[in-house]
């Protein structure tokens, strides 16, 4: 799948569109959920041009990856929720439930956030 620059995410990357941000460094921009399936719900996205896990992982340079990832654990501490626990969550495609072709992890915190899935039918 090609990369869609009109996106929302590239939009908000873009300025074109507000958010709740969180954090922000040269790798990653990290706001609220518009939506939030918990007390604390933050999107951590990269800033570059990327659909999902598969081509970040597979097109990404090392220090791309490595700043996205770090972004995602700095926001976790700077948001104080390692001690109490936190679940970091990627949707990938169709049977991933991805809504928004670029990619991102969804962080939870702020309850008990209970099992991760229902059991398999
Ligand atoms: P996905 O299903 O792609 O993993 O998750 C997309 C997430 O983006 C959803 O949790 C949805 O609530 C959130 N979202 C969609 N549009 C916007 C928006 O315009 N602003 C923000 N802050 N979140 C959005």
């Amino acid at each position: 799948m090609s990369y869609d620059s009109d996106n929302i995410f590239a939009k908000i990357l873009r300025g074109e569109i507000p958010c709740d941000k969180v954090y922000e460094d040269d790798w990653a921009l990290a706001f609220n959920d518009i939506n939030p399936q918990a007390p604390v719900h933050v999107l951590v996205i990269p800033k570059g041009a990327y659909v999902s896990i598969d081509d970040f992982t597979t097109d990404a340079e090392d220090a791309e990856i490595a700043g996205f990832y770090r972004a995602v654990g700095h926001v976790a501490r700077a948001l104080g929720v390692v001690e109490a626990g936190y679940r970091t969550l990627n949707n990938t495609g169709a049977d991933g439930g991805q809504e928004v072709p670029h990619f991102h992890v969804h962080l939870f915190a702020g309850r008990p956030l209970g099992p991760m899935l229902s059991p398999a039918l």
